[in-house]
């Protein structure tokens, strides 16, 4: 029998450890925002006992893909995010990060005003986004990226090219300071206009300093479409340059003419990861989302927008529908409905499926939060994944799928006593019900809370519960784990 008087067990769950490890019923005991104990079930005593017999628990689910920059200020709640048992959001991806940018009012290029408008880019240093993090604890855990485009946009009055040295070295400073106020890494964005001119000579000396202070280099790539192997390369070209593992952004095979490729991508992929360190992420549905643009645009594929600022009532409806409506092209009403966003079907569920379950696959929601008709992935992803996926189409056993979302991310991200059901880790802890959970946002009806997420502890203290009685902010900014 256990004496340590913890001051929470939840007794009598399955416990999945996010190692991988088949899931065992037992205790697990919580004090402070430390597991204090792991044991048979009944075999832990403490303040609060909480029975949780029938449901599983596992380790707070960790969203390594995410432009939660801004949301995590203004919404502290989090509910898109606690409600599917997230405890952890890495922020600034695909190039884009709120911070290290100070706009001073002016409106920022696309793909940035994905997070928000000129006034909401106001952290010239990340020490200064960090502060505002921590002022306003969040219900979840906050891991930052530097973006590159964000870097771009700070030191270059013309984007159109490659930086120039002196630009690379303005960049290197706004970079050291942030990732001596502990950001995660660097993204890229490569694909998108503001760093479409950049080269592999601008890149390698970023993420060489990046590289010496332990951090991790993730990138939506050039290219995902018919030139995907050329962008892997890329990457991957980066990551030995510089030396320091490579994480490759949602990936996917768009586009009709590349729909089976996956076979083609992951076995290069694992080629490389024989030799140099890789992770990637991917989310799972088969339609992307990002700004609409017209040259993404075939007339082939669906294509729903999620905003507009000149016809904010298209939001949630289908292009073609829209077009036909006003009796122009696609690509014509693109240019009447700037800016906007979009979400596009341009994957195949085969290669979605094949991507999901490769092991070196994390889960990243990529959720786009200020969406007036968001794509369902910002609620739904993390069920989604435990429910259609593992449960329903045993796609992988459900231990699996928990390991996608928590040990395997942690490591890749360095989060320091993170991602495992183990005692001394911090009390980042879901409890669910496998029989149940699923998720509910669909591309009709994207604001929808999922089913089946109980309860989710963040540094020990109760976040979320799905009755709803206590809701606490507990979270922090996680500085990156100092490797030298
Ligand atoms: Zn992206």
């Amino acid at each position: 029998m256990d004496v340590k008087n913890h001051e929470i067990v939840l007794r009598g769950g399955i416990i999945i450890d996010g190692t991988g490890a088949a899931g065992r019923p037992g205790d697990v005991g919580l004090r402070g925002d430390r597991i204090t104990g792991i044991g048979a079930p009944g075999s832990l005593t403490g303040g609060n006992c909480l029975d949780i017999d029938g449901k599983a628990v596992c380790p707070g689910f960790i969203d390594v893909h995410t432009h939660d920059d801004r949301l995590v200020l203004i919404d502290p709640e989090m509910t898109p995010k606690v409600s599917q048992g997230v405890s952890t959001v890495v922020v600034g991806n695909c190039g884009v990060s709120l911070a290290p940018l100070d706009l001073d009012g002016r409106e920022p290029p696309q793909p940035l005003n994905l997070l928000g408008a000129g006034k909401d880019f106001r952290f010239k240093r990340m020490s200064d986004y960090v502060a505002a993090v921590n002022a306003t604890r969040p219900a979840v855990n906050v891991a930052a990226l530097v973006g590159h485009s964000s870097l771009r946009v700070a030191a270059m009055d013309d984007l159109k090219r490659p930086a120039t040295s002196d630009e690379i070295e303005v960049m290197r400073g706004i970079l050291a300071e942030a990732l001596s106020a502990g950001a995660a890494g660097l993204s890229s964005g490569l694909y998108y206009p503001p760093a479409q001119a950049s080269d592999i000579d601008e890149m390698v000396p970023l993420a060489s300093d990046v590289a010496k202070a332990g951090g991790i280099y993730t990138t939506h790539m050039r290219d995902e479409d018919d030139y995907v192997i050329d962008s892997l390369a890329e990457t991957f070209e980066v990551g030995r340059r510089a030396n320091l593992p490579v994480v490759v952004s949602h990936h996917k095979c768009a586009g009709r003419k590349n729909w089976g490729r996956s076979n083609e991508t992951l076995a290069y992929i694992d080629g490389a990861a024989s030799k140099q360190e890789i992770g990637v992420d991917a989310y799972p549905y088969d339609a992307c989302s990002t700004i609409l643009a017209a040259d993404w645009v075939d007339e082939t594929i669906r294509i729903i927008v999620t905003w507009s600022t000149p016809h904010p009532e298209v939001a949630g409806r289908d292009l073609a529908d829209i077009a036909a409506e006003w009796g122009i092209s696609q690509k014509e009403a693109c240019a009447r409905l700037d800016p906007a966003g979009a979400v596009y079907f341009d994957m195949h569920e085969d290669d979605v499926r094949r991507i999901l379950k490769h092991p070196l696959v994390m889960i990243g929601s990529d959720g786009i939060p200020h969406d007036k008709h968001p794509h369902p992935r910002l609620w739904g992803t993390f069920p989604r994944v435990l429910g259609h996926y593992a449960r329903d189409l045993k796609l992988f056993p459900l231990e699996e799928a928990v390991r996608k979302m928590t040990d395997l991310p942690a490591r890749r991200f360095n989060l320091k006593d993170r991602g495992r059901v183990a005692v001394g880790y911090f009390a980042d802890l879901v409890v669910f019900d496998p029989a149940t959970v699923a998720d509910r946002a669909t591309f009709q009806s994207p604001i929808a809370q999922a089913r089946g997420i109980e309860m989710l502890f963040v540094n020990g203290s109760l976040s979320f519960s799905v009755n709803g009685l206590t809701i606490g902010r507990s979270g922090q900014f996680l500085s990156r784990r100092t490797l030298i």
